[in-house]
C-alpha cells in the first residue's frame, strides 16, 4: 500500500494536519495563473485587467480563505502574479509599474484600484468568520470556543481554523462594540460598549477586584448613571460617551454585538478591509472619487488616474527610472515631457484644445497645476459650443491628444504630429457628442410614476370578494352558505 504524504483536499480545501505549506495550496496558485495565461494581457486595456484581477483572480482563493489562513508564501505570489498581469509584465519582459502595489491596492475614495491584497482579503475573511464564531450560536461554533478559548495555543496545538481566527481577531476587536439594552452581560471595563474600545486599555493604574468585575448593569442606578462605584473620577472624554448610553432596566434581552460601521449592525467586508490598514476613510472623498465619475467609458478614467498621479509613461517618467537618455518632448524638442506638457502646453495640444474650442468662462486654462486642472474640467457646469457639457468634451479631448502623441512617437514621426490634428480635433467632439446621446441617458435614473391604488366597492348588486389564488380555481362559501363561483 503506498504512503500518503498528505490528507488530500476535502471539498476543494486541503486538510491541514500540521501548519500549513505553500505546497498545501498549489491547487490555489494553479488555477490563477492558468487563467492569467488564458487572458491576452497584450490586447486588455489596463482597466480590463484590473477588473478581471478583482472579479476573478481574487475570487479564486476566497473559498479556501473563508477557513484558514493562508501562509505569508502563498499571498506574496498570488499578489505578485496580479501585480505583474496588471501592468502586462511576463516572465520575458518587465513592464513599468507606474503606480506602486501599496497604492493600487487602496480603495477607490483614497486614490487607488480598489484591489485587495491577497493577506488583507485573507485577514478580512478571518474577521468574518470571528464575526460567525461570536454573534452566531451554532454548533461548529461552540465546538471551536469550548475547545480552544481560554486555553493557550501553545498548550494546546490549534486547529489551522483557530490559528486563522487569532489572525483575524485584531480587525474583529476593533470593527465591533457591544450594543447595550440591559448591561446584564456586559463587563464594564473590558468590553467595547462605548464605542471608544475596553475602557480598561484607556486607564491606566491598577482596579479595585469588586470594581474590575463590574458590568454596566451595576454601574446603571435605576434612572441614571452611578459612578460612585468607581473609585475615580473617569476624564471628561470618556464619561460624555458614557452618558449618551442609557440602558434599559426593565429591558431583559441581553446585549449584542454589532458591526460599528454598518448601518444594520451586520458585518461589513468593506469597512473590514478599511480596518486591516487603517485607513481613515472618512468622507468627503474629493481627492480621488471625481476621476471614477467623469462622463466618458472606464477606459479613459482609468487614463486620467494614471495622468492625476503624473504616472503616464512620459519621456519625464521613462528618465526618472533611467529607462530614457533624456526627457526631452520629441514632437516640440523644446521642453521636458511631463504629463501637464503632453497633454496641454505642448504646441500640438494647444493648437487641439484651441481647435476644440476652450470655453470663455474655462479659462485661465493653461495656468492651473495638474490635478487642478483636470479635476476642474472633469466637474464644471459649463457648456461647450456645440451644446454639449465641457465635461464630457474635455476627456475625451486630452485621451486623444495622448492617443496622437503614442502614434507619432511608436511610428517615429513626432515631427508630423501637426497633420494629424484635424483628425484629432474632429475624433474628440464626435466621440463626445456620441456618449453625451448614448450613455448619459442611459445612466439617468428611471423617472417613477406614482399610481395609487384602491380598494374600491363593485357596483351593486355584484359582490368582491378578496382571496388567495386556491379560491380564485375552486370558488369560496359565504357566510350564509352560499356558494360563490369566481368569475
Ligand atoms: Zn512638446
Amino acid at each position: 500500500m503506498p504512503l500518503a504524504l498528505s490528507f488530500g483536499d476535502y471539498l476543494g480545501c486541503p486538510i491541514l494536519d500540521k501548519k500549513s505549506k505553500k505546497a498545501d495550496f498549489k491547487t490555489v496558485l494553479d488555477k490563477i495563473n492558468s487563467k492569467l495565461a488564458g487572458w491576452k494581457n497584450k490586447i486588455l486595456p489596463m482597466v480590463g485587467r484590473s477588473t478581471l484581477i478583482k472579479s476573478v483572480n481574487c475570487t479564486i482563493p476566497a473559498y479556501v480563505m473563508q477557513n484558514s489562513m493562508l501562509p505569508i508564501s502563498v499571498h506574496k505570489a498570488i499578489d505578485k502574479a496580479n501585480r505583474d498581469f496588471l501592468w502586462g509584465s511576463t516572465a520575458e519582459a518587465r513592464k513599468i509599474h507606474a503606480v506602486g502595489w501599496e497604492k493600487v491596492t487602496k480603495p477607490t475614495e483614497l486614490g487607488g484600484l480598489g484591489i485587495k491584497t491577497s493577506l488583507e482579503a485573507n485577514t478580512v475573511a478571518m474577521a468574518k468568520l470571528n464575526w460567525r464564531v461570536n454573534v452566531e450560536d451554532r454548533i461548529w461554533s461552540r465546538v471551536l470556543l469550548s475547545k480552544y478559548k481560554h486555553r493557550s495555543i501553545a498548550y494546546n496545538r490549534p486547529s489551522p481554523t483557530w490559528r486563522g481566527l487569532t489572525k483575524g481577531e485584531h480587525v474583529y476587536n476593533s470593527g465591533t462594540k457591544v450594543a447595550i439594552r440591559s448591561g446584564i452581560n456586559t463587563s464594564f471595563w473590558y468590553l467595547n460598549w462605548t464605542g471608544l474600545g475596553p475602557l480598561r486599555s484607556l486607564i491606566s493604574g491598577p482596579l479595585l477586584r469588586d470594581e474590575a468585575n463590574l458590568t454596566v448593569r451595576e454601574v446603571w442606578g435605576i434612572t441614571d448613571w452611578d459612578l460612585s462605584k468607581i473609585s475615580f473620577s473617569l476624564p471628561f472624554s470618556i464619561l460624555s460617551h458614557i452618558l449618551l448610553i442609557q440602558p434599559q432596566r426593565l429591558d431583559p434581552q441581553s446585549d449584542i454585538t454589532v458591526w460599528n460601521s454598518s448601518p444594520y449592525g451586520t458585518f461589513s467586508s468593506k469597512s473590514a478591509w478599511l480596518l486591516t490598514r487603517n485607513f481613515a476613510c472618512t468622507p468627503p472623498f474629493d481627492n480621488w472619487t471625481w476621476i471614477w465619475k467623469i462622463k466618458a467609458n472606464p477606459r479613459i478614467r482609468n487614463f486620467f488616474w494614471l495622468a492625476a498621479q503624473n504616472r503616464l509613461k512620459t519621456k519625464n517618467l521613462l528618465f526618472s527610472r533611467n529607462i530614457s537618455q533624456n526627457d526631452l518632448c520629441e514632437i516640440c524638442n523644446a521642453d521636458s515631457e511631463t504629463t501637464t506638457h503632453v497633454l496641454r502646453d505642448c504646441h500640438v495640444a494647444a493648437s487641439v484644445w484651441e481647435g476644440v474650442g476652450i470655453p470663455n468662462s474655462a479659462l485661465p486654462f493653461f495656468l492651473s497645476p495638474l490635478p487642478f486642472w483636470l479635476k476642474l474640467n472633469c466637474e464644471t457646469k459649463i457648456l461647450h459650443q456645440s451644446g454639449i457639457p465641457w465635461r464630457i468634451v474635455f476627456p475625451f479631448t486630452c485621451w486623444n491628444i495622448w492617443l496622437l502623441r503614442n502614434k507619432t512617437l511608436f511610428q517615429n514621426e513626432p515631427h508630423r504630429a501637426r497633420d494629424h490634428l484635424n483628425s484629432t480635433i474632429a475624433s474628440s467632439i464626435a466621440l463626445a457628442v456620441e456618449w453625451n446621446h448614448i450613455a448619459i441617458p442611459a445612466l439617468e435614473p428611471r423617472k417613477r410614476i406614482t399610481v395609487l391604488v384602491k380598494w374600491c366597492p363593485p357596483s351593486t348588486p355584484s359582490f368582491k370578494l378578496n382571496t388567495d389564488a386556491w379560491c380564485m380555481q375552486k370558488g369560496a362559501f359565504t357566510s350564509h352558505n352560499r356558494w360563490l363561483n369566481p368569475r
